[in-house]
């Protein structure tokens, strides 16, 4: 079991780093926990980037591995390019996360939104309160498509 493990980490795409995330939203991402910062919330970004191979492992939890149901998403959506991350609300010392702190998740999907994201929080089908978007409205399918925001371009290593 713990060699499987090891096996999936090396493989599989799975990143907290902001750096990872397409530039724009690396610049809109710490303006956003700097917002937080300003109004007493302190954040941490618990996903960015991750490819297929993760969303299958994380499809898995719940379903076909031991755990609590985390996605309904099966095929990979905004993190897959660099167009999502995932925050969330910890104490000030910053060890613990605060799922259940409603007030400071609502300054953290103020702020978002303000910026101009779509927020998790919002939807309807699964109450995603962690993540945070920009796809210029394309849908995950239409990224999956090859199409891309009209800014895409600014990412230099990206075509
Ligand atoms: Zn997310």
């Amino acid at each position: 079991m713990h060699n499987m493990l090891v096996k999936e980490a090396e493989y599989m795409i799975n990143s907290r780093k902001i750096e990872d995330l397409h530039p724009k939203i690396q610049e809109l991402c710490r303006k956003h926990i700097k917002a937080c910062a300003k109004r007493g919330v302190r954040i941490i970004i618990t996903s960015t980037l991750r490819d297929q191979e993760y969303q299958n492992y994380l499809y898995a939890q719940g379903r076909t591995r031991p755990g609590k149901i985390v996605t309904k998403v099966k095929l990979i959506g905004a993190h897959g390019f660099g167009l999502a991350y995932d925050i969330a609300p910890v104490t000030s010392d910053g060890k613990k996360i605060l799922w259940n702190d409603n007030a400071k998740w609502q300054v953290i999907a103020e702020e978002g939104k303000r910026l101009g994201f779509k927020w998790g929080g919002d939807w309807k089908n699964f109450i995603d309160k962690p993540h945070f978007e920009m796809t210029e409205g394309l849908s995950y399918s239409a990224l999956r498509a090859g199409n891309r925001p009209s800014w895409w371009k600014d990412k230099a290593q990206n075509g």
